[in-house]
């Protein structure tokens, strides 16, 4: 067999086909929008507008995306992951409140927060890629807000990674639900004032959508990594059966 078809051969039996990479989910919908940001904007507009943001970069990269929720239609937690079932990783874009009792001070609050769950399948890697896009949004200044760790009814979810400002956070639906590697993101804290400027408008979202879709990229390599590694242990388990 000519070489190039063996390489190619060794290509397909090592990589599972996925059918995009990266699912970008719209938090959110217009009928349930989340959040009103100190400015006045629906969470979920700020949500639609970043993921174009991350998606312009992540064809910029040739990395392959769907957009999920961006007509702000959709009501339904599963039917995002449904959709999204046969792509390598899941990532759900969100910006962030406070406690009620803590919005008259909500400008003590601010930074992005990183959500992992133990339920998901994939949580290994699920965690590798929330740490690399963690180092991204570090590096771009970016700081962690660390308030979901607070032990209060409602907050209480676990450092992952304190550094990183990486929670467990085991219930949330589209992580449970995804089958592959899933990281919610929360850009920054859209109550307080100061911090919705941080992470929206045109340099806001494109400081924090370059982090982003940087952390993504790097988080494939480890998803086709982790795939190929698999895919030899079959081969090999099938070849000593
Ligand atoms: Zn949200």
């Amino acid at each position: 067999m000519p070489i190039q078809y063996l390489l190619l051969l060794c290509s397909l039996l090592t990589f599972p086909a996925y059918a995009v990479d990266v699912a970008l989910d719209v938090g959110h919908s217009r009928r349930n929008s989340g959040v009103i940001s100190a400015s006045g904007i629906p969470e979920w507009e700020l949500n639609r507008q970043l993921a174009e943001e991350v998606a312009g970069r992540l064809e910029q990269m040739n990395v392959s995306y769907r957009l999920i929720g961006a007509d702000g239609a959709m009501e339904v937690l599963t039917e995002r992951t449904d959709l999204a079932r046969h792509d390598a990783f899941f990532i759900s874009l969100h910006h962030d409140s406070v406690q009620p009792a803590w919005l008259e001070r909500a400008d003590r609050y601010s930074g992005y927060a990183l959500f992992v769950s133990r339920l998901n399948p994939k949580i290994g890697e699920s965690l590798a890629c929330a740490k690399e896009i963690g180092d991204r949004l570090l590096a771009a200044g970016f700081k962690p807000s660390l308030y979901h760790a607070a032990p209060i009814e409602g907050e209480n979810r676990p450092f992952a990674d304190r550094s990183r400002g990486i929670h467990y956070y085991d219930g949330l639906a589209v992580l449970r639900t995804a089958r592959q590697p899933a990281v919610l993101i929360e850009a920054g804290v859209a109550v307080n004032p100061e911090d919705e400027i941080r992470v929206t408008g045109k340099a806001g979202r494109a400081r924090v959508a370059e982090a982003v879709s940087r952390g993504v990229a790097d988080c494939l390599r480890i998803i086709r990594a982790h795939a190929s590694e698999r895919s030899v242990r079959n081969r090999n388990k099938t070849k000593t059966e």
